[in-house]
C-alpha cells in the first residue's frame, strides 16, 4: 500500500534565494503563481479508497505539487545546468530540451546550460563526446525536428565517472530525459552524489513512447506516437480490402505495455484484432486466432491485426539476447504469426494476401504534434521549477491535469500496463468485436 513517505521528494536543503519571477512579471504580485508546501495532490482519487485508509488528511498519500516557488535553492547567477537524453527516441525530446533551456534562461536568468551528448556516454571523457552550450539561439526551432539534437545511447556507465565529470564541469543540476532505465541510472547518480556529500540536483523528465512508466499520467510523445500508428492501421485496412483474402499485420511498439496498440486501434475502427503483451492468446483451437481469422476473412473479406511487439512472447522461444542496456531482445512475433497464418490458410485451401506494416521507427522519429508539444514544454517547465527549488531524485508528471513531483524510486519500482480487467481493454474489445478470450 502506498504511503505518504513513498511520495516524499528529496531536497538538497532549505530554499533561501528569492525567486526572480517577481522581476520577470514587472513587480506585480506573484503569489498566485507560486505553489506552497501545502499544495499537495491526492494519490487516490476514489472516495472509497481514501476512506478505506482510515487516516487523517495530513497522512493521506499525496504528491508534491509541481510549479514555481517563491524561494529557491540555487542562485541563478552561479548555477550551471546539464541536460542529457538517454534510451530510445520518442516524439518531443527536442521540445523538452528547448523548453528547459528557455525556462532556465527566461524565467530564472540561468545563462549557463550545457548538453551532454549521446546519453550517459556523454560524461565519459574517453568516449570523446563534446559538451555543448545550450542557448535560446542554439535551441531555436529544434522542436520542429524529430529525434534529439543531443543524441542518445544505451549501455551502462559508471555513476562515479558521471559524478566526477559533473564536479569537474561545475554542473549543479542534471536534467535527465529518458525512460525507466535512464531513471534507474539517474537514481544511481543521486546515490553517488549523496555518498560524496555534494549538493547537485538530479531531475528527470520521463520519456516512454510505450507509456509504461507508472504514476506520471500519460507520457509525452505518446499521443503523437499512437496517432502515427493509427495512420498505418488505416493504410493496412485499405490494402487488405483491395486484396483477395487480405490479412494485414501492423506491428507497433509496446515491449511490455500495449497502450500504443490499444489507442491506435481505438483512434479509428479499422482493427479486427489487437494483440498486446498483457493478454495471452492461442493460435489453435476453435477460438484460437487462426480460426477466428479464417472466419473473419470469410465473413468480411479481410482482417487487420494490430500487434504490439511484446505480444505473444509465450508462443515463441525465449530470447537470451540482451541490448547494451541489459533489456532482453524480444522474439519476432510478427514473423511467427505471418508464417503460421500462411500455413493455416494453405492447409484450409483459402486464398490469402498477407500485408505486413512495421511503422516502428517512423513512429519514434516524428516531431511531436501540437498537443504533445504543449505538454513537453509544460513538463520541462515543471522540471526546471523543481530543480531550481533544490528538489532532487525526482521525475515530473501530470496526474489528473495537475503537475506533480514524484520520487524516482517510486516510479522505477513498478510498471504501467494495460489491465485486462480495465476499461481501456474493454473499449478495445468493444471497438474490434474481438472475443474476450482468444484460446
Ligand atoms: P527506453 O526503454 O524508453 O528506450 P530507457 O531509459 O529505459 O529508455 P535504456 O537503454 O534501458 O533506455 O537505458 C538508458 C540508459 O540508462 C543507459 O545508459 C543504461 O545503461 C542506463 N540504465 C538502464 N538500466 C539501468 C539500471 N537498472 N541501472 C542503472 N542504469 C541503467
Ligand atoms: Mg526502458
Amino acid at each position: 500500500m502506498v504511503t505518504l513517505d513513498d511520495l516524499q521528494v528529496s531536497s538538497l536543503g532549505p530554499c533561501t534565494v528569492d525567486s526572480p519571477l517577481a522581476l520577470y512579471v514587472g513587480g506585480r504580485t506573484t503569489n498566485e503563481y507560486y505553489v506552497g508546501e501545502h499544495d499537495r495532490i491526492l494519490y487516490d482519487d476514489t472516495l472509497a479508497l481514501i476512506e478505506s485508509r482510515g487516516v487523517g488528511l495530513e497522512n493521506l498519500p499525496t504528491f508534491e505539487s509541481g510549479g514555481p516557488r517563491d524561494k529557491i535553492f540555487f542562485d541563478p547567477a552561479t548555477t550551471k545546468v546539464g541536460v542529457v537524453t538517454c534510451g530510445g527516441l520518442c516524439p518531443g525530446l527536442n521540445d523538452v530540451i528547448r523548453a528547459i533551456v528557455l525556462e532556465l534562461h527566461t524565467h530564472y536568468g540561468v545563462r549557463n546550460v550545457v548538453g551532454l551528448q549521446h546519453g550517459y556516454a556523454g560524461f565519459v571523457p574517453e568516449l570523446g563526446h563534446d559538451i555543448v552550450p545550450l542557448t535560446p539561439e542554439s535551441v531555436a526551432r529544434i522542436n520542429e525536428r524529430g529525434g534529439t539534437v543531443l543524441g542518445t545511447s544505451r549501455g551502462a556507465q559508471d555513476p562515479a565517472v558521471i559524478v566526477h565529470r559533473l564536479v569537474e564541469e561545475g554542473i549543479n543540476v542534471l536534467m535527465v530525459i529518458g525512460g525507466d532505465g535512464s531513471m534507474r541510472g539517474a537514481h544511481n547518480i543521486v546515490v553517488e552524489i549523496e555518498r560524496r556529500g555534494l549538493k547537485i540536483g538530479v531531475v528527470g523528465v520521463p520519456k516512454t513512447i510505450d507509456n509504461d512508466i507508472p504514476h506520471i499520467g500519460q507520457s509525452f510523445g505518446f499521443s503523437t506516437a499512437f496517432a502515427k500508428a493509427a495512420e498505418s492501421i488505416k493504410a493496412a485496412r485499405v490494402e487488405v480490402e483491395a486484396a483477395v483474402g487480405g490479412i494485414g499485420i501492423v506491428k507497433v511498439m509496446g515491449r511490455h505495455a500495449g497502450f500504443i496498440a490499444c489507442y491506435a486501434a481505438l483512434a479509428n475502427h479499422d482493427a479486427d484484432f489487437v494483440l498486446i503483451p498483457e493478454v495471452d492468446f492461442s493460435l489453435d483451437g476453435d477460438n484460437g486466432l487462426l480460426a477466428l481469422l479464417e472466419r473473419r476473412v470469410a465473413e468480411r473479406g479481410s482482417a487487420v491485426i494490430v500487434l504490439a511487439e511484446g505480444a505473444g512472447q509465450h508462443l515463441i522461444p525465449a530470447s537470451d539476447r540482451m541490448d547494451p542496456s541489459g533489456n532482453t531482445v524480444l522474439g519476432d512475433i510478427a514473423r511467427y504469426l505471418r508464417e503460421q497464418i500462411t500455413k493455416h490458410f494453405a492447409n484450409a485451401d483459402q486464398p490469402l494476401t498477407m500485408r505486413y506494416f512495421n511503422p516502428g521507427y517512423a513512429i519514434r522519429s516524428v516531431p511531436a504534434d501540437a498537443s504533445d508539444s504543449v505538454y513537453c514544454a509544460r513538463l520541462a517547465q515543471t522540471a526546471v521549477h523543481a530543480a531550481m527549488a533544490g528538489r532532487t531524485d525526482l521525475v515530473v508528471g501530470r496526474r489528473r491535469h495537475r503537475f506533480v513531483n514524484v520520487p524516482i524510486p517510486f516510479v522505477t519500482q513498478g510498471s504501467h500496463n494495460v489491465s485486462p480487467e480495465g476499461d481501456l481493454w474493454l473499449s478495445v474489445l468493444e471497438s474490434t468485436a474481438q472475443p474476450f478470450s482468444i484460446a
